[in-house]
């Protein structure tokens, strides 16, 4: 049986609706792969595809079953699961993390897997350049990585997805990580060993349209943020100190401005303005206090990540989903 196999290779693809690119992909990275000369497979996991992806996905199989494990969910559970759960059933020694729509180059792996021959436990690949993608990407992404950087703890390099190469140690613990909102560039940093950057060029879309319109991508930043970092809840006690902080000098202002029979500061306009200010951050950060707890909510349910309607391997082998 296959999966009794010893793996080397690992590349996890989540595949959403990628009818078009799968086959050049398939081809690609059977192309790549042999040339490496080691022991490889290729995990799909179809994240609830609607264009004919999941037969193809099948067909691929049966021609290569050496090669090809798809694994089928029920229905769309988002990017980060798709790859959550691709990582689950992986078997290699080291794991390759890429996007179906071949914006990451198959041909880059052997350069990951050169850094993971000299030692380092993550190679990540990081985009020098991006072609085919509109300035706006371009532009919220670049602000989306400064900013992650600064308002974290962790090292997250910039300009840096999910094409990687991680060693079994690293996912390993990442497969202990069981946090429902993941940022799994900010988990494989957060994970440490020894890590280190490949620049590449991120090519056009083989085919298709993107699948992270602007709610996804506001999704995935929030995720982000919220998962590494308390600095929405600490805005709250910075403002706080500063409206206080004016009142109180505004005290002797007025009393002063009275004193001297100024007209200043009179009437319900001011009064309109300040309540409707302080009455709308209490209500922001209300919100973002309900982002937290419902977080929070979501971890103590303690669902699974991911439904998996097809796994790859034979029935008797067990799910490899942890709780
Ligand atoms: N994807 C997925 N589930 C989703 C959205 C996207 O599995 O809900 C996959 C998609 O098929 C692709 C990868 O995630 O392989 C990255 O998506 P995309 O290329 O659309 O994102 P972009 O490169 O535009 O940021
Ligand atoms: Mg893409």
């Amino acid at each position: 049986m296959t999966s009794q196999r010893e793996v080397t290779f690992s590349v996890v693809v989540p595949v959403y609706n990628e009818v078009e690119s799968l086959p050049e992909l398939y081809r690609r990275v059977r192309a790549v792969m042999e040339s490496l000369g080691e022991p490889w497979e290729l995990v799909l996991v179809d994240d609830g595809s609607t264009d004919g992806s999941t037969e193809l996905m099948r067909r691929l199989r049966e021609q290569d079953p050496e090669h090809v494990r798809p694994v089928i969910f029920s229905r769309n559970f988002g990017h980060q699961i798709a790859v959550t759960a691709g990582i689950d059933y992986a078997r290699g020694k080291a794991v390759i993390l890429m996007d179906a729509d071949l914006q990451d180059p198959p041909e880059v792996i052997p350069q990951l897997v050169e850094k993971w021959r000299e030692g380092y436990h993550v190679v990540y690949a990081v985009r020098k350049a991006r072609e085919g993608e509109s300035w706006f990407k371009k532009a919220t992404a670049a602000l989306f990585y400064r900013l992650i950087r600064r308002i974290t703890d962790v090292d997250i390099p910039p300009d840096t997805g999910d094409f990687r190469l991680m060693d079994r140690r690293v996912v390993d613990v990442l497969r202990q990580m069981k946090e429902r909102h993941r940022f799994l560039r900010g988990m494989a940093a957060w994970v440490g060993f020894r890590q280190i950057g490949v620049p590449y060029v991120r090519a056009p879309r083989y085919a298709g349209e993107t699948k992270y319109p602007l709610r996804k991508m506001l999704k995935f930043a929030w995720d982000a943020i919220t998962s590494f970092s308390y600095a929405p809840l600490q805005m709250a006690t910075y403002l706080g100190f500063l409206s206080a902080g004016m009142a109180i000098l505004a005290i002797p202002v007025v009393v002063m401005a009275r004193l001297a029979g100024s007209h200043a500061f009179y009437g319900q306009a001011t009064t309109l303005i300040a309540v409707l200010f302080l009455g709308g951050v209490q209500l922001i950060f209300l919100g973002i206090l309900g982002e937290y707890i419902g977080r929070i909510y979501d971890e103590v349910k303690g669902r699974p990540l991911y439904v998996v309607a097809e796994a790859p391997d034979d029935e008797t082998s067990p799910p490899p989903q942890s709780k």
